[in-house]
């Protein structure tokens, strides 16, 4: 096997700091021990405020739509109606769980690349005053977009009885996304993201206009049924075998990111993402959203060149994984996650790899040229 750590720089999945890969290391224990239920407690306080919310933060053993289901399953009733914003491959998601559990679906399809519109939204929303709930991503990671949340919020706040669910997968500790103050009804992340741990662990919250929604809620679940989790919550266990090795990880992860240093990895992401965009611009591709995300670029091929071969020579060349595009999108873009652990090295290899292969593949700027300007911009990640 070999074993050269690779510079990953995806959107989630994000390398692993080696501190908590240690602690994954660590021998088992048992879930219902004192000792694991300490890490628990103390894992739960430190969620809310990466949330920034008063409400229990939930941790379900699965990935990232898990949470998405949990989020739909647990507030609805068979038959009800729901908008969702569908502005790529995740707001797309959300559209088929839609259909697969029984919600009469509206959907308001968004041209890719771009955010939602207000004004559009406002009347879908005029259009179905009976609407149960309204889907959004907060950051579409497949077209590396960023929705304006809290004003959405606003918008959805004037409905009568309509919760705001919001996926915040590439979002939460990525940027500002302050639940409570933004009155989001259900909000989900997930592990393999900001939070630097391996795939296999989802978040989910619920505000109290939720949690009532919940208590009568029909749609069939096991697994993910909330009421579960919240009885256990109280007596500070999960209802199921508690993913230890991942909570453990996650104790060390929340020292890293939780409390008073969330404001600095949102600022860390910032960095990440201007010196990505500065460098990028000046060596001429262009940025292909309209409304950037600081966790992830989503960079123009040039026409010229095969972006699925351009991928494949830097991850096998350079030793760098970054993401193609999806769909319509395929050969089209090349993503690039900066969420999560990713150091001043990480970013500015990725990028030279990026420029040296375009190079190979006769792009007009050159490794040197590259150089200079990751040079130049350094300063901007400190
Ligand atoms: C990664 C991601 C998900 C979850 O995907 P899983 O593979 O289930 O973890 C959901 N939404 C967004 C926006 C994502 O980026």
């Amino acid at each position: 096997m070999d074993n050269t750590p690779k510079t990953l720089l995806a959107p989630g999945p994000v390398s692993i700091p080696k501190d908590v890969l240690d602690v994954m290391a660590k021998p088992m224990i048992h879930h219902r021990v004192p000792e694991f239920e300490d890490t628990l407690k103390f894992v739960r306080e430190q969620l809310k405020t990466v949330f920034e919310t008063q409400q229990p933060v939930h941790m379900l053993s699965s990935s990232g739509s898990g949470a998405m289901e949990a989020a739909m399953v647990n507030v609805l009733n068979l038959g009800d109606k729901v908008v969702v914003i569908n502005s790529g491959k995740f707001g797309e998601r959300w559209a088929k769980m839609a259909k697969v559990f029984g919600l009469e679906l509206i959907e308001y399809k968004v041209p890719w690349g771009e955010s939602a519109n207000l004004t559009q939204l406002t009347q879908i929303l005029a259009e179905h005053p009976d609407c149960k709930a309204v889907f959004c991503q907060a950051c579409e990671t497949s077209t590396a977009t960023q929705h304006p949340i809290f004003e959405i919020s606003k918008i959805v706040q004037q409905q009568k009885d309509c919760l705001f669910v919001v996926d915040g997968i590439t979002a939460i500790g990525a940027m500002k996304l302050p639940m409570d103050e933004w009155k989001i009804d259900v909000l989900v992340s997930g592990a393999q993201k900001a939070f630097m741990l391996p795939a296999g662990l989802a978040f989910i919250a619920l505000s109290e206009k939720a949690q009532k929604r919940m208590a009568n809620s029909n749609i069939p679940k096991y697994y993910f049924d909330l009421k579960h989790e919240y009885k256990a919550y109280e007596k500070g266990q999960t209802f199921f075998s508690s993913p230890v090795t991942h909570i453990r990880a996650l104790e060390l992860v929340m020292h890293k990111i939780a409390g008073a240093n969330l404001d600095k990895v949102i600022h860390r992401n910032q960095a990440l993402m201007k010196f990505t965009h500065k460098v990028c611009l000046e060596m001429e591709l262009e940025i292909y959203s309209k409304k950037p995300a600081p966790s992830v670029t989503a960079i123009n091929v040039p026409p010229e060149i095969n972006g699925e071969k351009l991928r494949t020579l830097i991850e096998d060349q350079y030793n760098v994984t970054f993401m193609g595009g999806q769909d319509e999108l395929k050969g089209k873009i090349i993503r690039i996650g900066h969420l999560g652990y990713i150091t001043n090295e990480d970013i500015k290899v990725g990028l030279l790899s990026l420029g040296t292969a375009l190079s190979e593949m006769g792009y007009n700027k050159t490794p040197n040229q590259w150089k200079t300007v990751i040079k130049k911009y350094e300063d901007l990640l400190q």
